[in-house]
């Protein structure tokens, strides 16, 4: 009788104990689902799954592959660029959503299991410890394949297969829905940054990248330069061949300005017929240069017409930012003077003549 009371205390304590666990691992999750559905954007979405998730929940590594078959997250995440993917060791992308199936059974159950590096060696790249067992989650919404989470661990028994998947399955479910929202998010976000007319981004964008290119070249002690250009005498071009005709000439010099920049360079098309850049780790000298390629550019480009070959041009304001200038200086008031230096420069290039480069100086 006391051996059965003992047994049965022991195995209450058990149950308590198991109910306590699982009351914290609960926990964990729904603080992560809560963090995941705070995220705003992809990128910070991105850096919760791969940082946040793999401290939480003490993980050698956690990986993630997302399914981006024409290439859209990665331009989106402006990830293109190999250098820039760097940053990212632990993320990766598909083109075919198969690679990410054939991982999971037929109804995309998170698969716990033994670290096979023949099957999961891509997944797991860069991982400072040898990984023994693993969790993926397949992401999908409904039948789309959005992609997988791969947590790796370096403890055999940490994944195993006859394991309960419940809270890693809501958590897939979780994550599927909010990296939905945050592409969304990321979608609408640059459609209101977009000027619709030439396809480059608007005033808006280039008015949030110049402070945060500004803290750049002052973090890097790099220069960082600003052109102003506008179109000389276009009211006059409208007149004589119509608003379409004009809108296609901004949509052509939009198009020959941006061919004249690095990717990096920032563009903007900051008015009606005025447009923006911001040349990064570029100074005056060099800006200048660019400015007077674009300048030739657009003079030696020939629009036809009516059965004419008509040629415009554009009149260039320079302005650049070299450290030390005053270091105490805010980015605000920096940025301030950028903007007005080539707009005064563009100013004084119209009142000589137009169809010319004038290089301002940045009042310290
Ligand atoms: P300046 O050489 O001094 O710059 O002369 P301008 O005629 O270019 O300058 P002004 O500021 O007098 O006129 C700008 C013109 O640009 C007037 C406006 O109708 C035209 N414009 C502004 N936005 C657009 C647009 O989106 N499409 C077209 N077609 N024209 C535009
Ligand atoms: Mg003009
Ligand atoms: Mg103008």
């Amino acid at each position: 009788m006391r051996r059965k009371k003992k047994a049965l205390n022991q195995r209450y304590n058990k149950l308590i104990k198991q109910a306590w666990d699982n009351e914290f691992i609960l926990r964990r999750f729904q603080n992560m689902e809560l963090r995941l559905m705070q995220c705003e954007s992809l990128t910070e979405l991105i850096q919760v799954l791969l940082i946040e998730c793999k401290e939480k929940f003490e993980l050698e590594i956690v990986s993630l592959s997302l399914f981006d078959p024409e290439s859209e997250l990665q331009q989106s995440l402006q990830l293109t660029d190999p250098i820039q993917k760097e940053s990212f060791p632990h993320l990766s992308f598909d083109f075919d959503a198969g690679r990410h199936l054939k991982l999971f059974d037929a109804n995309g159950s998170p698969r716990l299991c033994p670290y096979n590096p023949d099957l999961h060696a891509d997944l797991f790249q860069h991982s400072s410890q040898p990984i023994k067992s693993i969790a993926l989650l397949l992401l999908k919404r409904d039948t789309r394949i959005i992609g997988s989470l791969n947590l790796g661990d370096c403890k055999t028994d940490r994944f195993r297969s006859n394991s309960a998947t419940d809270f890693l399955q809501h958590l897939g479910a979780v994550i599927s829905v909010c990296i939905d929202m945050a592409i969304l998010h990321d979608k609408l976000r640059n459609i209101g940054l977009k000027d619709v007319l030439t396809g480059i981004n608007n005033r808006r964008y280039f008015d949030e990248r110049l402070p945060e290119e500004i803290s750049r070249s002052q973090r890097y002690k790099k220069p960082l330069s600003c052109l102003f250009i506008d179109v000389d005498h276009f009211k006059q071009f409208n007149d004589n061949y119509g608003h379409a005709s004009g809108d296609q000439v901004l949509k052509q010099v939009a198009h020959i300005i941006r061919q004249n920049l690095r990717a990096t360079d920032v563009l903007g098309r900051y008015g009606g017929e005025e447009f923006a850049v911001l040349l990064i780790e570029t100074d005056a000298a060099n800006a200048r240069d660019v400015a007077e390629r674009i300048r030739q550019n657009i003079q030696n480009h020939h629009i036809e017409l009516e059965g004419k070959s008509i040629q415009i041009t554009v009149s260039i304001g320079v302005s650049g930012y070299q450290q030390p200038v005053d270091t105490s200086q805010p980015v605000k008031a920096i940025g301030a003077s950028l903007i007005a230096t080539a707009d005064g420069a563009l100013y004084k290039a119209k009142q000589a003549g137009r169809n010319r480069v004038i290089c301002g100086e940045l009042s310290a």
